[in-house]
């Protein structure tokens, strides 16, 4: 099993020309932990892990995992410091079958044949449906396994922390819960997590933790129960 670690943010700011998208926001995401980032449309949660990343230029901030700094490091050697990324959007190669998508997934930590296909297994054993429909283009999934497989490109390289954009996004509520499902089970196995989602009921479920952005800002900390049983959380992001 990979090292544990901890993901430490210290005042992130991003700035798209004059606009201040992230604003000076810090958190931390310890071995094991999931931690969820909640806001509305346009709150920077996004561009918050695309920072993380290195995807977008960071204007200010610190940002570590275990103990390495990467505030400097590129966003194509990010994945060798056990970071995996699932964008918002899924973006697998619809043309491409899905076992090519899941190798692409490992080429970064360019390993021999050997431990691909050791990782393929792993996530055959965690996505029964990847393994069957392995052959099959991708492009002929489901939106849910679609889903699947930008999580199983993502575990790949074998990440110690996983970050996640917007997982449920358009997907009927049957296959949310088929999201949660996948993201307990991460959990379950030791990874840590860090998720973005508009989807507040779904983020309390799969978190312990959890950030409330707002206009670029973090407005609210808490654990996940705290922050479901909140009066203001629960009139804006869960419209009780
Ligand atoms: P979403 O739910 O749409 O993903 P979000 O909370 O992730 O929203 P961001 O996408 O990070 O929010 O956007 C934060 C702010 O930055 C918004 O005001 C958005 O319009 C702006 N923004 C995002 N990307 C760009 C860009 N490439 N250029 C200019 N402004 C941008």
């Amino acid at each position: 099993a990979p090292e544990p670690a901890t993901l430490t943010v210290e005042g992130l700011s991003v700035h798209y020309g004059g606009v201040c998208a992230v604003d000076s926001i810090g958190f931390t995401v310890g071995p094991g932990q999931s931690v969820g980032i909640i806001g509305a449309n346009g709150a920077g949660k996004t561009s918050t892990l695309k920072a993380l990343m290195g995807l977008v230029p960071r204007s200010g901030g610190r940002v570590t995992f275990g103990g390495t700094d990467l505030t400097r490091v590129k966003a194509r050697d990010i994945v060798r410091h056990g970071i995996g990324y699932v964008p918002e959007g899924r973006h697998v190669f619809p043309g491409l079958t899905v076992e090519k998508n899941l190798m692409l997934g490992a080429y970064a930590r360019a390993w021999r044949g050997a431990e691909t296909k050791r990782s393929l297994a792993e996530v055959y054993e965690l996505f029964p449906v990847l393994g069957e429909m392995r052959s099959r283009l991708a492009g002929a999934l489901s939106g849910g396994q679609q889903q699947m497989l930008a999580v199983g490109r993502a575990l790949m390289a074998r990440p110690r922390l996983i970050l996640l954009d917007e997982p449920s996004m358009g997907l009927s509520p049957k296959l949310v819960e088929d999201i949660l499902a996948v993201l307990v089970r991460l959990r379950e196995e030791g990874l840590s997590l860090l998720l973005v989602e508009q989807n507040a009921k779904l983020t309390f479920e799969a978190t312990s933790d959890c950030v409330v952005m707002e206009n670029g800002e973090v407005a609210m900390v808490g654990t996940s129960r705290e922050l479901r049983d909140d009066v203001r959380v629960r009139r804006i992001y869960l419209g009780l």
